[in-house]
C-alpha cells in the first residue's frame, strides 16, 4: 500500500508515519506537510533516509501538487492529519482554521475522487459534538454542535467528507478521537506545556477553575485505532476513539507536578478561554467491537512516560520554547 500522510510532520501524524514504517516495512508512506511552526521533521529524523519513507513539503491546498504527488507514487490512501490544531489560535485568527482545515479537506476530497483512491480516512475530533453535561458520552450519532472556530472548522470538514461519500461514493471513514498526549507533542498544548514550564520553575497556567474534563487517550493507542480503521473499516463509517480517562484539567497538572517532584504552587489560575467545553467524553464502543480496537495505556503509567520522554529529549522541546513561540506565550499567558 502506498498511503499519502499529510501533516505526517506534527504530533498525530509523526507518531503515526514511525508505527506504520515499523509495522508495515512493507508500505510506503509518503508525509506530505507545510511544515508549519506546528511541524517538525526532527520528530521522524531516524526515517529521513528510509527507503519507504518520502517526504514532500506542500500545502493541501495546492491541489496540483497534491495531485502530482499521488500520481507519481500511486498513492492508494489518504490519511489527513493536517490542519490548524489549537483552539487558543483559533480564537486568536479563526480565517487559517477555515483555509486549512475546511478548504485544504476539499482538495483532498477532490483529488481522492478524481485520481480514484480507494481509502479516504479524515482525522477529527470529539470536539465537533460540543461540550458534554456532567453525565454521558458522545456516540457516534450524537449531533455536530461545534463551539469553537476550530471545532467548527473540522466540523465542517467532516460533513464535506460525508458528502463525498454520499454524492461520489468515495470509500471514506472519519475517525473522532479525545484529547491525545504522548512523545513529539508541541508545548503549546496542555500537558507538554505543563511538563517542559514545570521543568523550567515556570508558572503552569491553568484556565478558569482547572475543572474542565477531557478524555485522555495515549498517542500510540491513537495510531493503531487508526491502522485499523485505514485497513478494516467499513466505507462511509464515523468511528470514535477514546482511551476512557476522563480527568479534570487541574487533576492532570497536579499529577505532572508531583511525578516531576515540583511545587504544586506553580500552579497559576487565568482567566477562561472564551467558549471553554467543559467535558469531553468519548464513547469507543463501536471501534472496540467492529473491529476489535483495545488501548494499551493506562493514563497513569502513560503519563509517567510522557513526562519521562520530555526529561530525557530536552533538546527537542527547548529551541520550540524560543522565538515565535515565546511572543505567542506572552501574548497568550503574559511573561512566565
Ligand atoms: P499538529 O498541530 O501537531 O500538526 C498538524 C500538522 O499539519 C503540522 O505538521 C503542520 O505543519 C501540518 N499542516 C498545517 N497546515 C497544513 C497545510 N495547509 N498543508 C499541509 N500540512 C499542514 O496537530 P496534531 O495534534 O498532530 O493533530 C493532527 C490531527 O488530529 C488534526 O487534524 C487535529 O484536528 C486532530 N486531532 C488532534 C487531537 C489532539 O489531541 N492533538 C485531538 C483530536 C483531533
Amino acid at each position: 500500500m502506498n498511503v499519502l500522510v499529510t501533516g505526517g510532520a506534527g504530533f498525530i501524524g509523526s507518531n503515526f508515519v514511525r508505527y506504520m514504517l515499523e509495522k508495515y516495512p512493507h508500505y510506503h508512506i509518503i508525509n506530505f506537510d507545510l511544515l508549519t511552526y506546528a511541524g517538525n521533521l526532527e520528530n521522524l529524523k531516524e526515517y529521513e533516509n528510509h527507503k519507504n519513507y518520502t517526504f514532500v513539503k506542500g500545502n493541501i491546498q495546492n491541489k496540483e501538487l497534491v495531485q502530482y504527488v499521488v500520481s507519481k507514487h500511486d498513492v492508494n490512501a489518504i490519511v489527513n492529519f493536517a490542519a490548524e490544531s489549537h483552539v487558543d489560535r483559533s480564537i486568536i485568527d479563526p480565517g487559517i482554521f477555515t483555509k486549512t482545515n475546511v478548504l485544504g479537506t476539499q482538495v483532498l476530497l477532490d483529488v481522492a475522487k478524481e485520481c480514484h483512491i480507494q481509502k479516504y480516512i479524515q482525522i477529527s475530533t470529539d470536539e465537533v459534538y460540543g461540550s458534554l453535561e456532567e453525565v454521558g458520552l458522545f456516540t457516534e450519532e450524537t449531533p455536530l454542535s461545534p463551539n469553537s472556530p476550530y471545532s467548527a472548522s473540522k466540523a465542517s470538514a467532516d460533513l464535506l467528507v460525508k458528502a463525498y461519500h454520499e454524492t461520489f461514493g468515495l470509500n471514506i471513514n472519519i475517525t473522532r478521537c479525545s484529547n491525545n498526549y504522548g512523545p513529539f507533542h508541541f508545548p503549546e498544548k496542555l500537558i507538554p506545556l505543563m511538563i517542559t514550564n514545570a521543568l523550567e520553575n515556570k508558572k503552569l497556567p491553568v484556565y478558569g477553575d482547572g475543572k474542565h474534563i477531557r478524555d485522555w487517550l495515549h498517542v500510540k493507542d491513537h495510531c493503531s485505532a487508526i491502522s485499523l480503521v485505514l485497513h478494516n473499516g467499513k466505507p462511509g463509517e464515523v468511528y470514535n476513539i477514546g482511551g476512557s480517562n476522563e480527568m479534570e484539567n487541574i487533576e492532570v497538572v497536579k499529577e505532572i507536578l508531583s511525578i516531576l517532584k515540583k511545587p504544586q504552587n506553580l500552579i497559576q489560575y487565568i482567566e477562561d478561554r472564551a467558549g471553554h467545553d467543559r467535558r469531553y467524553a468519548i464513547d469507543a464502543t463501536k471501534i472496540r467491537s467492529e473491529l476489535g480496537w483495545r488501548p494499551e495505556y493506562d493514563f497513569e503509567n502513560g503519563l509517567i512516560d510522557t513526562v519521562n520522554w520530555y526529561l530525557e529529549n530536552k533538546d527537542w522541546w527547548s529551541h520550540i520554547k524560543t522565538g515565535d513561540y515565546e511572543k505567542y506565550y506572552v501574548s497568550q499567558y503574559g511573561a512566565s
